[in-house]
């Protein structure tokens, strides 16, 4: 019996109070043994500490601590309901207590002892009231009560019951070594697990924050670096030196300074040994298919094939149009494969790319993956793949003998941020726009101005201009296609009605997507109906108005992605957002995109008012799921365990040594519960 309490993997239902049943509820959240109900770690505390006078109190919907000595107890009342009554005092003045059927709590409270009670304030300021609040005793020394995430036959008391238990009759063995205990001064595991549920203060629970968010940060960052470092493999294609000043010179514009470093860091990369692993970063409109002609250009200098892959046919057209203007003055031959094309067409591409003629094939991830044969592969590069995660990035790469590797992105991560979740690359950013954009209007107007907007669109219509309309789900339960469709029909009794129209929603064909998109492209539709799906990276300069209709529904970083359809052109674009919400987490996310264009800016903020989970879309980076630590507010222990996780893998690249093994195990237990890792 004793031996099995030893060991923290032992089940749950062991641990005293909880039993078979609870153990069953427990499951519910995850936890299954004494070592994971420990690390079931409280999502907040109630701070006994912050107390406020009777004489200070206000029915404003917080909650509030008052610390105040029971004068009466009066006598129960036992009915369908039983209520329990004691009046308390602080010298400030008197507040009634009520108590619903938990005579439990009212036999605790003894008269003339003192209490901090914890609940909102009701009653007005003539009878100052709360109702079931939650208490201790006045000389607890414990003034952080734990709150857990709970479920349903699981209560606060009950779970916080449970954990003193598992802490009381196990002991957590330490997993750090001395070395770095010492040095970043952690204090011991066990004694974090006890801190962090029952701090007697502020320091103590400091302390043990701290070390488990260093624990858990300093094991992804050693998991990712050391993935980053087993990557690391000779390069097939080691280039040399060569200027590519006669680019430079041939482009109808100057780069950017940014342009200009993200290429040479390509350039520097593809000379090296092994690889290259490269994140390219840029808002929308920095200008990033300019720094990947670039790359391939050095390559073909190099006597090396590119190949560019694009998420859809109509980007990879795009692509193909773009690169022939940049680099086939330069003798660069350039080819495009897509699915629209005759079996006849591909099969003589694909002859031509395995036979060499071909330096830059351009096509759909798809087409390209597939069936296509390289004569002499040097880089690949892919097209908004924000979308992948880490375990994806691993499968890329493997056409051809090692080539380079080039991914773009227009998700602006901030760049720590960033560091992180694509720790397996080397990350390029675009911080800086081409000379002479003017930056959209950005507006935000609710519904009664939806008439006018109609006409303002139709004055630009009628000037031969073209503008989106987003129209996000509204209710639950309805299609995408219903709404959008319904939206589209609601236009008829508008001034719109006589407007050529195209709409485009998530169920439709991709074929069809592309059809819309194209008429839409060659100036056939003027006005665009979409569901958030309009395709990322689309170009259509001659779109200058953006409507986002129910704009609070969407997180900032994507209304700035939806915003940056507009304002590729010379004329002023307009972005008008439509919501008739006024809450003030609205209005301040509306007021940072009328206030700035800044994707780096927007990125940040986002980060902040919707935390790291939200704005990844939760699964998309294929990150663990970190238990105490938040990327964003443990910026400084983040670098800290960086630094940390570089110093063990100097010696140690692939966390091979004995020492180093716990490591592994551990890294390998975070990683697991991965999503899509
Ligand atoms: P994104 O980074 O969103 O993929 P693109 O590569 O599509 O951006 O570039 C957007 C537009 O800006 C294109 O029309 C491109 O030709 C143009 N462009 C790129 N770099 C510059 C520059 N340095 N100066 C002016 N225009 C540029
Ligand atoms: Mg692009």
């Amino acid at each position: 019996m004793n031996e099995i309490k030893k060991i923290p993997d032992s089940p749950v239902c062991y641990i005293k109070g909880v039993g078979e049943k609870r153990a069953k509820l427990l499951e519910k959240l995850g936890i299954t043994t004494a070592l994971q109900l420990a690390e079931h770690y409280p999502r907040g505390y109630i701070d006994f500490n912050e107390t406020t006078a009777i004489s200070d109190l206000v029915n404003d919907g917080e909650n509030h601590v008052v610390k105040a000595i029971v004068t009466k107890k009066f006598p129960a009342y036992y009915g369908r309901i039983n209520i329990f009554k004691v009046l308390v005092s602080d010298g400030t003045g008197d507040m009634l207590i009520t108590f619903f059927n938990s005579d439990y709590s009212f036999t605790r409270l003894k008269l003339d002892n003192e209490y901090c009670f914890y609940g909102k304030m009701a009653g007005d300021f003539l009878r100052k009231e709360m109702n079931s609040p939650v208490f201790i005793d006045s000389q607890d020394p414990n003034k952080l009560m734990p709150r857990y995430s709970l479920t349903t036959g699981i209560s606060q008391g009950i779970m916080s019951n449970c954990i003193k238990n598992v802490l009381r009759d196990f002991t957590f063995p330490e997993h750090l070594s001395d070395t770095l205990m010492d040095k970043y001064s952690l204090i011991s595991y066990d004694n974090a697990l006890r801190w962090i549920h029952f701090p007697e203060n502020k320091e103590q629970y400091d302390k043990a924050k701290y070390r488990l968010t260093f624990e858990e940060l300093f094991l992804l960052q050693l998991g990712l670096k050391s993935m980053k470092n087993r990557k690391k493999r000779l390069a097939g294609a080691p280039m040399e030196s060569k200027s590519i000043d006669e680019y430079y010179s041939s482009l109808p514009f100057t780069l950017t300074g940014a342009q200009i470093r993200a290429i040479s860091e390509c350039c520097d990369d593809m000379q090296k040994s092994v690889p290259m692993n490269r994140l390219l970063q840029g808002d929308v409109g920095s200008g990033k298919t300019a720094v990947a002609a670039g790359a391939a250009y050095f390559a073909y200098l190099n006597g090396y094939q590119s190949t560019l892959m694009a998420p859809t046919e109509i980007l990879a057209k795009q692509h193909y149009d773009t690169l022939y203007k940049f680099l086939a003055p330069l003798g660069v031959t350039i080819a495009l494969l897509t699915g629209s094309q005759t079996p006849a067409q591909k099969k003589q591409i694909r002859q031509l790319i395995a036979d060499g003629q071909i330096d830059v094939a351009v096509g759909t991830q798809a087409l390209i993956q597939k069936s296509t044969r390289f004569s002499s592969l040097g880089l690949v590069i892919t097209d908004e793949q924000h979308r992948f995660g880490v375990g994806q990035r691993a499968a890329l790469g493997s056409k051809g003998n090692e080539p380079h590797v080039l991914v773009m992105s227009a998700t602006p991560i901030p760049r720590t941020l960033g560091m992180i979740i694509y720790g397996d690359l080397d990350i390029s950013i675009l911080d800086e726009m081409p000379k002479g954009r003017l930056p959209i209007r950005t507006y935000a107007v609710d519904t009664s101005y939806r008439e006018r907007l109609y006409r303002f669109i139709l004055k630009y219509v009628n000037n031969g201009f073209q503008a989106y309309i987003v129209c996000p789900l509204i209710e639950e339960g309805v299609s995408e296609k219903a709404a959008a469709t319904e939206y589209i029909n609601s236009l008829q009794n508008t001034c719109l009605a006589n407007v050529p129209t195209g709409l485009l929603h998530g169920k439709m064909k991709q074929a069809d997507k592309d059809a819309v998109m194209q008429d839409f492209k060659d100036n056939k539709l003027k006005v665009l109906v979409a569901t958030s799906v309009i395709e990322v990276g689309v170009d259509v300069p001659n779109a200058v108005v953006m409507v986002i209709e129910n704009a609070e529904q969407f997180g900032l970083s994507q209304l700035h992605q939806l915003r940056g359809r507009v304002g590729r052109g010379t004329e002023q674009s307009h972005c008008i957002l439509v919501t008739d919400n006024k809450s003030d987490y609205t209005k301040q996310r509306m007021d940072t995109m009328v206030k700035t264009s800044d994707g780096f800016e927007i990125a940040n903020e986002d980060l902040k008012l919707r935390g790291p989970g939200d704005f990844f879309g939760s699964k998309q980076h294929g990150l663990p799921q970190l238990k105490i630590a938040d990327i964003y507010a443990d910026l400084d222990i983040l670098k800290m365990t960086g630094e940390a996780a570089d110093d063990i893998l100097r010696d140690d690249s692939r966390l091979e040594k004995p020492e180093n093994r716990c490591y592994t195990e551990m890294v390998n237990n975070l990683f697991e519960n991965a999503p899509n890792a």
